[in-house]
C-alpha cells in the first residue's frame, strides 16, 4: 500500500474516532508502555521453526483456523496504519512496541519511522549471542529503539551473570530501558505452533536484577506484569533499587498462582505502596488482531485506580508521565 493510501485511511479513521473510557479520560495522556507489534516476519519466523508438517504458509493457515487470529498484512505500512487506527480509536497518544523476534526488528524499525513519533521500538535480545551488545548499541544509536526485551527463562541465563555486563554497559550509555520478563512465561503463539517449551524459570527471578540495577543506575529495569507470579520478589527488588519499575500489562492471570489469591486491586495497592506512583507504568500487552489495542485493560486499570482513590496527578504519571520520562532517558521522582 502506498504512503498516501495509508495516510488517507489513517485520516478517515481519525474523523470517526470514539472514546471507550469515561469522559475524564479526555484530558488524560495515555502511553502504552508494553505492546507487541507482531508483524508478519514474527509469524513467519515462528512458523518456520515449528515442527508441524507443511509449509510456513500452511502452518500459519492452520493457526488462523484454530484461533480466529488474523495474520498481519505482509505490508509493514499497512500493519502500522492498522495499529495507528487502534491508537486513535482509543485516544492513546503513544505506544511502546516490541520486536518480539530478531527477524522482526527491521519491520519494527520501519513502523516507528512511519508512525512519526507515535511509536517507540524495543528489540528482543539474547545477551548470550555473540555481538548482541554491539547490535543493541547500533539500534539505540540510529534506528528509533530505546531499549531491549529480555527473556532469561527462554534463553537460559540469569541477569546477574557476568555475560550480561556488556549489554548493561551499552544500555547505561544510552540511558535505555531493559524489560526483563520474570516469573511464568507463556507464549501462546509458540505453544499453538508446537514449539517445544524449554523454559527455565530459575534465572527469571526479579531478585537476580538487583546486582545489575545497582551497578547501572542509568538503566531503567522494567519487570512486566508485576513479576508474573513472583510478586513478592518484584516488590522486594523494587524496594531495593530505585531504577527498577514494574508494568501493569497483560490480563495478569498469574494472580491465580498466588496462595492468597489477591484481587488485581489488591495487587495495585501493594505495588503503589512499595513502588509509589512514580515507578508503575501502564501497559496492555496488546498483541494480535482482531483484539487489537486492549482498551478493556485501560478501562479495568482506570477503574481500579479510581477505586483506590489514586489522585489524578498520580494516575497521569502511571498512564503516561513515568513512561515519557523513561523514554526520554530520565526518571520520574517519587
Ligand atoms: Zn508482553
Amino acid at each position: 500500500m502506498c504512503a498516501t493510501r495509508v495516510s488517507a485511511i489513517y485520516e478517515a479513521a481519525k474523523s470517526c474516532a470514539y472514546r471507550i473510557a469515561n469522559p475524564q479520560d479526555r484530558v488524560m495522556r495515555i502511553v502504552d508502555f508494553h505492546s507487541h507489534f507482531f508483524a508478519r516476519p514474527f509469524f513467519n519466523a515462528l512458523a518456520s521453526q515449528s515442527p508441524r508438517t507443511g509449509s510456513t504458509e500452511e502452518k500459519l493457515a492452520a493457526l488462523v483456523e484454530q484461533t480466529g487470529m488474523e495474520l498481519p498484512s505482509p505490508n509493514i505500512a499497512e500493519h502500522t496504519a492498522r495499529w495507528l487506527l487502534e491508537l486513535d480509536r482509543s485516544h492513546v497518544d503513544h505506544m511502546v512496541t516490541f520486536a518480539s523476534a530478531p527477524e522482526e526488528i527491521g519491520a519494527v524499525t520501519q513502523a516507528t519511522q512511519l508512525a512519526k513519533g507515535r511509536m517507540t521500538a524495543i528489540a528482543v535480545c539474547n545477551p548470550l549471542v555473540a555481538g548482541a551488545a554491539a547490535k543493541v548499541d547500533e539500534l539505540l544509536t540510529g534506528s528509533g529503539y530505546r531499549g531491549v526485551l529480555l527473556f532469561p527463562a527462554m534463553h537460559h541465563y540469569s541477569p546477574a551473570d557476568p555475560a550480561c555486563t556488556p549489554l548493561w554497559e551499552v544500555l547505561e550509555r544510552h540511558r535505555a530501558i531493559a524489560y526483563v520478563h520474570c516469573g511464568m512465561l507463556v507464549v501462546k503463539i509458540r505453544d499453538l505452533l508446537g514449539l517445544p517449551r524449554r523454559y527455565d524459570l530459575r534465572g527469571a527471578n526479579p531478585l537476580h536484577l538487583v546486582p545489575a540495577a545497582d551497578a547501572h543506575p542509568g538503566v531503567t529495569f522494567c519487570i512486566p506484569h508485576f513479576g508474573a507470579g513472583l510478586f513478592r520478589e518484584t516488590l522486594m527488588a523494587g524496594a531495593q533499587c530505585e531504577n527498577i519499575v514494574t508494568d501493569t500489562s497483560s490480563s495478569n492471570a498469574w494472580i491465580r498462582t498466588q496462595p492468597s489469591q489477591p484481587s488485581l486491586q489488591e495487587v495495585f495497592a501493594r505495588a503503589l505502596d512499595v513502588f509509589s506512583p512514580a515507578r508503575i507504568m501502564f501497559g496492555t500487552d496488546s498483541t494480535t488482531f482482531p483484539a487489537g489495542w486492549r482498551a478493556d485493560r485501560l478501562l479495568e486499570q482506570r477503574t481500579i485506580l479510581e477505586g483506590l482513590g489514586v489522585a489524578a496527578d498520580d494516575q497521569q504519571r502511571i498512564f503516561a508521565g513515568n513512561a515519557d520520562a523513561a523514554l526520554a532517558g530520565s526518571r520520574a521522582t517519587a
